[in-house]
């Protein structure tokens, strides 16, 4: 396969710091080459072995990664800046499903079907060898939504983690290995996007593509996918609403809401960007927000009280500083009331929790991924315009309601084009329940009863019983 770039060394930066701490050698096509016929190896093995014996090594994969929580969780510490408590639930977070879709193995059942003149039955098979390619934000869970259902559905993976956030990755497939699991099964290629991503896109020896990422490499990913009718599972970008009603809880509203978008510094998908409140109490959720927001523990990450981090380059923090600056860079405009948290000064890449209330709708700032930590509050009249409010974006990944009227809290969630809802909550992500976005955000679902479901290929098999 011929490209045309040169993979370089990666340096990994600790984005509290900014210091280099660690470099790692990025994978070439020729890499991802010889990756691909180890994988295709043991994955016709893996295929071979009783579920049973799949779902044990699994499960013996789980429990290395349960008694490496802690040192996982101080990896993703370093590489990304994310607190440690978060860091912690992550590691949970791959153990856990790597535990779930272990029983998956043993409970991939096809179905039989009634027909004429025989018995007709379905079975799952697995694809292959599966690439997924994941982003910087969650490194250690994403990789994991891929890779977990994909291996116990009989499939070999390589994993392509984020140029900036490669160390957990190589972790775990370290710890793979240790746990058991057999070699080249599961593979890491840290590398650069268009190098190894595109190699593992473009291979004919991959069967299909888990991206996590931006909706702009998604779609360019798509296309290529397009040419070789490869199958994709796509989680992208969003602008996800969180609507207050009159009737709400207005103090747990204002007080939930501060980490529904500060969360990991705002670099989450699922942020709640977009706080649409009522008009009639507008002014009384600012006035309750401004506290809360300000109440936010933003530094160290490794501190334990800490609740917001760095973000994870210089050029992210421009880029949410230009969101907030607009063009010109002078700053929100006049009749806007913006509410700040406080940030560290110094090296490392800080960007103070910040709200903005007054803005145009149509402002970039209200209308694009900022993936930073900044929200904006926009008021709506009634319930109808609330969800036309909420809808009004390319993006449909989550979003959360918060009123006290069940039937409005049904209405507005079956009316609201996103895949993950919350009430009176911001809860997105269970291992055990989908997750996945409508519009542009996103293609397929991961995670939940169906994960394993997304690694295979249905064959129909009929049997004639008039022979
Ligand atoms: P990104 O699109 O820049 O990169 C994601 C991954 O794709 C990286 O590993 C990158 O190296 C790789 N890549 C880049 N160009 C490629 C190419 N041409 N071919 C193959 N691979 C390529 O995204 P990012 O900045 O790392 O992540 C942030 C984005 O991810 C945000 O938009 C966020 O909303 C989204 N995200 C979505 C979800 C979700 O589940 N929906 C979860 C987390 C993050």
């Amino acid at each position: 396969m011929s490209h045309q770039s040169e993979p370089r060394n990666l340096d990994v930066l600790n984005p509290s710091t900014a210091e280099v701490v660690a470099t790692v050698p990025a994978a070439a096509p020729a890499d991802v080459d010889a990756a691909v016929v180890r994988a295709a190896t043991a994955q016709r093995a893996w295929a071979a072995a009783a579920p049973a014996d799949r779902a044990r090594l699994l499960r013996r994969f789980a429990a290395v990664v349960d008694e490496h929580i802690e040192e996982l969780a101080l990896l993703e510490v370093r590489e990304a800046g994310h607190t440690i408590g978060n860091a912690r639930w992550e590691a949970g977070n791959v153990r856990d499903l790597l535990d779930y879709c272990a029983g998956g193995a043993e409970r991939l059942t096809g179905r039989q079907i009634p027909v004429a003149g025989g018995i007709d039955f379905t079975l799952l098979e697995p694809l292959g060898v599966v690439g997924v390619i994941a982003p910087w934000n969650f490194p250690m869970p994403i990789a994991a939504w891929g890779t977990a259902p994909a291996l116990a559905a009989g499939n070999a993976v390589l994993l392509k983690p984020a140029e900036t956030t490669p160390l957990t990755a190589l972790r775990l497939a370290e710890l793979a290995l240790a746990a058991g699991l057999p070699d080249g099964l599961f593979q890491v290629l840290p590398g650069e996007g268009a190098v190894a991503g595109n190699a593992l896109v473009e291979h004919p020896g991959v069967a299909k593509i888990v991206f996590t990422g931006s909706t702009r490499t998604g779609k360019h990913i798509m296309a290529r996918c397009a040419d070789r009718v490869k199958p994709l599972t796509l989680e992208l970008g969003g602008k996800s609403p969180n609507v207050v009603f009159a009737d709400a809880d207005l103090a747990a509203a204002a007080a939930a809401a501060p980490m529904s978008f500060l969360d990991n510094s705002g670099q989450d998908c699922c942020a709640r960007t977009r706080i649409l409140v009522e008009r009639s109490v507008h002014d009384r959720f600012l006035d309750l927000l401004a506290p809360a927001v300000a109440a936010v523990v933003v530094g160290d990450p490794s501190d334990e009280k800490t609740q917001m981090g760095p973000l994870i380059s210089a050029v992210q923090r421009d880029r949410v500083r230009g969101f907030v600056d607009g063009p010109g860079g002078d700053g929100p405009p006049d009749g806007v009331r913006t509410i700040l948290g406080r940030a560290p000064e110094g090296p490392g890449f800080w960007y103070p929790p910040t709200v903005l209330a007054g803005v145009s709708p149509d402002a970039p700032v209200a209308v694009e991924e900022v993936f930073g930590p900044v929200a904006v509050v926009l008021p709506f009249d009634d319930e109808a315009d609330a969800v036309r409010l909420a809808n009004a974006t390319e993006y449909g990944l989550a979003g959360s309601v918060w009123t006290r009227d069940v039937g409005r809290a049904l209405r507005v969630a079956q009316g609201l084009r996103a895949g993950n809802l919350s009430v009176n909550s911001h809860s997105s992500v269970r291992y055990s329940t989908p997750f996945g976005g409508y519009k542009q955000s996103g293609l397929g679902r991961e995670l939940g009863p169906d994960a394993l479901a997304a690694f295979t290929e249905t064959k129909n098999v009929f049997i004639s019983t008039e022979a």
